[in-house]
């Protein structure tokens, strides 16, 4: 049996990077997965795990995206358990007052916006089964600053504010809510980044290297397992000890 078998998940981001690796995680776990992204790689991630996962192109920061996910979620696999609120993006890396401002409106709706939509839509399904787990990707970018990066630091440091807040409204209705808090973590993401940038990074990084993207899906699957069913509300980082000192 695995870790988690009967449970019915939702990933979103799940194209490339932790979400790909999460959803094969769940998948091989005995999740059925409903794999989210709006790039159509999610129908390659779905492809190799067969018949437990369907793909769904789909933007996050779109409300009907976001019902229709759910949607999906019941009447493919008859519920919801799981949601993996994990598509970003990174946004330009400017000082705030050359930040231009349709940039920073796009950054808080896919990072922001769409970590509340898919909380606000999946909930009522989860409340029908009794609970369930939400894991949202924040960063450490919601600890410590990164300068040139204000729209994504500001989405991240909501992103851990209303994870706390879901996880105290709903503690007592089952529903459990946590943030995993990425360093730098080897995904499309990081390698659009300037090369210095990243090596900074790295450098400040206390295990001096990168992370793999199966080192997020290990706490995914952790924190999605009724392993973790006494914890909530926690922001943890997975980031080899950057935000230690
Ligand atoms: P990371 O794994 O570090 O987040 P990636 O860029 O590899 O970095 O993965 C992010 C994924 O999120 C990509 O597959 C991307 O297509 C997806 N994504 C970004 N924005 C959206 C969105 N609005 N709706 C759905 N998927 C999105």
């Amino acid at each position: 049996m695995g870790r988690l078998a009967g449970k019915v998940a939702v990933v979103t981001g799940a194209g490339s990077g932790m979400g790909a690796a999460t959803v094969e995680r769940f998948c091989a776990e005995g999740a059925k997965v409903v794999a989210v992204d709006w790039s159509g790689n999610e129908e390659d991630v779905a492809r190799h795990c067969g018949a437990s996962c369907v793909p769904m192109r789909g933007d996050v920061s779109q409300a009907e995206s976001v019902e229709q996910m759910v949607a999906l979620a019941i009447e493919r696999f008859g519920g919801l358990d799981i949601l993996y609120n994990n598509a970003g993006i990174q946004g330009p890396i400017v000082d705030t007052a050359e930040y231009d401002e349709d940039d920073f409106d796009k950054v808080i709706a896919v990072n922001l916006k769409g970590v509340f939509l898919g909380m606000k839509y999946a909930i009522p399904a989860m409340l029908e089964r009794g609970g369930g787990s939400i894991i949202n990707t924040s960063s450490m970018a919601s600890l410590v600053s990164f300068p040139g990066m204000s729209g994504y630091c500001a989405s991240k440091g909501g992103v851990s504010m209303l994870t706390k807040l879901t996880a105290a409204e709903y503690a007592a209705r089952g529903i459990r809510v946590n943030a995993i808090l990425p360093g730098a973590i080897d995904t499309g993401m990081t390698q659009s980044m300037p090369k210095d940038y990243i090596d900074g990074a790295v450098a400040a990084t206390l295990m001096g290297r990168i992370g793999r993207p199966d080192e997020i899906a290990s706490l995914a699957l952790f924190l999605a397992s009724d392993e973790s069913s006494f914890i909530t509300g926690t922001l943890t980082p997975v980031d080899g000890g950057y935000t230690i000192v």
